[in-house]
């Protein structure tokens, strides 16, 4: 029996494997420096696909190694050791969005797509919001209309994290069908981020800084029919065909990241000294770092329960939502009374704090907000009760 009793031996020794990995080849200085300068992980990301990280979850025949989604959740919490930008930008991201492809793709996009990814030589944005369509994200309003074998597309995406960088291609939520109901008037089609009528506008974001959220302007994009993934009427099906891997990743992702907010608010605790005594010594400070640790703890066992559940192949939208609700609240949570117990220190960039900090504020709204998650779960509670 492991300690984490949700994993086998084989999935606490990939564990170990992962924050190893972590340990020799990304250190937090160089996480650090990306976020500072607002500049993409590209070293980062070549170390991550020589490992294979970013098809862990893609089919044997295809270069994947066919892991399930408890792998998935625990290489997740090791990348974002140092920082959840970093996982979601060369894991996260890229490898829920290819799902979708695997799932709905047909072999000539799997050709076209799939193997350069696989490669490690083309990346995957997701397109979802829009400037008027956030929470309520089926409102889409940017539209394709069909022109023989081409969409022309028009409109305006926001948000878009990873668009800007090279050779990325955007699964984009489009309007096809005006005149169908919302959900069902919906396609999604692969849109490289270098067509003719493509604006992209890096935005200077609290967090996100490393991968960078960009606003996409469409005019009169002209994207082959080649380019749609699934049928048309089918974008709102594929687009939430994925949503318990998404909410996986970004849980275990922000578990990963809260836990180290924990260790280096007490390594500071037990290292400063003021009164004449290390501050950890105040029971204040005890206790914060005490709820803080249990905080992760619980974080990280409702993501092993929710992604347990998804690998057994069982309904996990409540367990998800919950994960992804809890994590972030914990990440955010651990950030500020991280930077609290750092005092002064913690402001500043080289103590990683007033990162994690940002980055906990940006994961209570990315993914769907946490107020979005609290009313999925009570609708999943509400169909409970019986009269
Ligand atoms: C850094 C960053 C990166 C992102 N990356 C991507 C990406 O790669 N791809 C992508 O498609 N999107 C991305 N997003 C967009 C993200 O999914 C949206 O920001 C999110 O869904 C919320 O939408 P909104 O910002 O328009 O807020 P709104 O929907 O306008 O919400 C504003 C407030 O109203 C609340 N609210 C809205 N509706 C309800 C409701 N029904 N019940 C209760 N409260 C409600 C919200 O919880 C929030 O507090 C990213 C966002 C950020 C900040």
């Amino acid at each position: 029996m492991t300690f984490f009793n949700f994993l086998s031996d084989d999935q606490q020794a990939w564990r170990e494997n992962c924050f190893r990995f972590m340990e020799r080849e990304i250190t937090r200085d160089y996480i650090r420096e990306c976020d500072m300068a607002r500049e993409y992980y590209f070293d980062g990301y070549d170390k991550i696909v020589k490992e294979g990280w970013h098809s862990l979850l893609m089919p044997e025949e295809l270069g994947g190694s066919a892991a399930g989604p408890m792998e998935y959740a625990v290489m997740c919490e090791a990348g974002a050791r140092y920082g959840y930008d970093f996982v979601a930008a060369v894991v996260g991201t890229p490898s829920f969005t290819a799902q979708n492809l695997i799932k709905f793709g047909n072999p000539d996009q799997i050709d076209r797509f799939i193997k350069p990814f696989v490669a490690g030589e083309l990346r995957f944005s997701i397109g979802i919001s829009e400037p008027e369509a956030g929470s309520d994200a089926a409102s889409t309003q940017t539209r394709a209309v069909r022109d023989g074998d081409e969409y022309v597309i028009t409109g305006a995406k926001q948000w878009i994290s990873g668009s800007g960088l090279p050779n990325a291609h955007i699964l984009m939520l489009v309007r096809t069908d005006p005149d169908a109901p919302k959900h069902q008037g919906l396609s999604t089609i692969v849109v490289p981020n270098n067509l003719e009528g493509m604006t992209l506008n890096k935005l200077k974001t609290l967090a996100r800084r490393g991968m960078g959220t960009y606003q996409v302007f469409l005019d009169e994009v002209r994207v082959p029919v080649a380019n749609r993934i699934g049928e048309e009427g089918q974008g709102w099906e594929i687009i939430g065909s994925n949503l318990e891997l998404e909410r996986i990743a970004c849980a275990s992702g922000y578990t990963g990241c809260a836990q180290q907010a924990v260790d280096d608010a007490l390594l500071y605790a037990t290292q400063r000294e003021q009164f004449g005594q290390p501050i950890y010594e105040f029971q204040v400070l005890k206790h914060m770092l005490a709820d803080m640790q249990t905080q992760v703890d619980a974080a990280r066992m409702l993501t092993y329960r929710a992604a347990a559940k998804v690998a057994a192949g069982e309904p996990a939208l409540r367990e998800v939502s919950m994960a992804k609700l809890f994590a972030s609240e914990t990440l955010l949570k651990t950030g500020e009374q991280g930077v609290r117990i750092m005092g002064g220190h913690g402001m500043l960039p080289e103590a990683d704090m007033e990162r994690y900090f940002r980055e906990g504020m940006q994961s209570t709204i990315g993914g769907g907000t946490s107020q979005i998650q609290r009313s999925i779960i009570a609708k999943t509670m509400r169909e409970t009760v019986r009269s």
